[in-house]
């Protein structure tokens, strides 16, 4: 595609493609009634680019329940602290088995396979307990990388103690194998607290930018969030690991490191270009949202942009 590229018409176009097939499939998370009872037919888009120009169509404005997109952050923040450190109790291997499964920690002694899967995402909030208030610094992070305040929807948060039943097996379980360093409690508190927190696809866009400028800060330029070498671990491990079990699906037809979450929203980077956020609530069976996959399916054949 020869530049510039007009990306505010790009996401008007692929709003329009998107809206005549709203609530034609896919079904909406019903493990909570918070998420059971958001309307499937909302679809929404938002992009920044490096420079920092905006565009967004459809219902880029809605806050939504990020839920494990709030993986990549928690990730981020806990490189920031750890660097290295933090891979010597999570892998960095897709797993091959449904993101709340138990099987593989059994084999690995309790070490997770990758940081996107829940076990994964709860080690890393035993990590993030163990350096202060974990809450309270996630929100501070994705407040910094929006630049607006950014809350935990605490209706949400209970729902997912009241029903993690499987979550809470998995942090025991970890703990069993003296992976954990905190008391289960407070390490799952924090995990269903991140869960819960509520972006619209303007914001997430935004709050992502800096895994399309090598770490810069997406607000403030002159702060580094990560280092360069951090910045592109996290998008392989979005490439890899990010879409559940259809990683290897998306590589294959979106060709960009993606982070999705049960919410319906996921986050798709193009380094050096851009970020993209695209949020409609109806999973496919994989997990992922069915037209946000397809949004971004239609986004990268109208501008040709792909990591390959
Ligand atoms: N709260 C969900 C869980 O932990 C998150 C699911 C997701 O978005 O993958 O089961």
């Amino acid at each position: 595609m020869t530049e510039p590229v007009n990306f505010q018409a790009v996401l008007d176009e692929i709003n329009a493609e998107i809206r005549p097939l709203l609530g034609a499939g896919g079904t909406v998370a019903s493990y909570i009634p918070a998420l059971a009872r958001v309307p499937a037919a909302q679809f929404g888009i938002a992009l920044r680019t490096c420079a920092g120009a905006e565009a967004c169509a459809g219902d880029a404005a809605t806050p939504f329940s990020i839920q494990s997109v709030s993986k990549l952050f928690t990730l981020t923040l806990a490189m920031q602290h750890l660097g290295e450190r933090l891979w010597e109790r999570i892998g960095r291997e897709p797993s091959g088995n449904p993101f709340n499964s138990l099987v593989q920690l059994e084999s690995e002694q309790g070490k997770p396979r990758n940081p996107f899967i829940n076990a994964g995402a709860i080690a890393v909030a035993d990590r993030l307990v163990s350096l202060g208030d974990a809450c309270a610094d996630i929100l501070a992070l994705m407040s910094s990388l929006a630049g607006e305040p950014i809350a935990f929807d605490e209706e949400v948060a209970a729902s997912e103690a009241e029903t993690g039943f499987r979550n809470i097996a998995l942090a025991n379980f970890m703990k069993s194998f003296g992976k954990l360093d905190n008391d289960v409690g407070p390490v799952l508190g924090m995990y269903f607290h991140q869960c819960s927190i509520r972006m619209s696809c303007v914001q997430l866009a935004r709050a992502a930018g800096f895994l399309c400028r090598d770490g810069a800060h997406p607000v403030d330029g002159l702060a580094a969030v990560t280092t360069e070498r951090q910045t592109r671990r996290i998008n392989s491990l979005m490439l890899t690991c990010g879409t559940y079990d259809a990683a290897g699906d998306v590589a294959f037809s979106i060709g960009l490191p993606c982070k999705s979450g049960v919410g319906g929203g996921i986050v798709a980077v193009v380094p050096d270009r851009l970020t993209l956020a695209v949020w409609s609530p109806a999973l496919d069976t994989t997990g992922n949202s069915l037209l946000g996959m397809k949004a971004l399916e239609l986004f990268v054949g109208k501008t040709g942009l792909s990591v390959f």
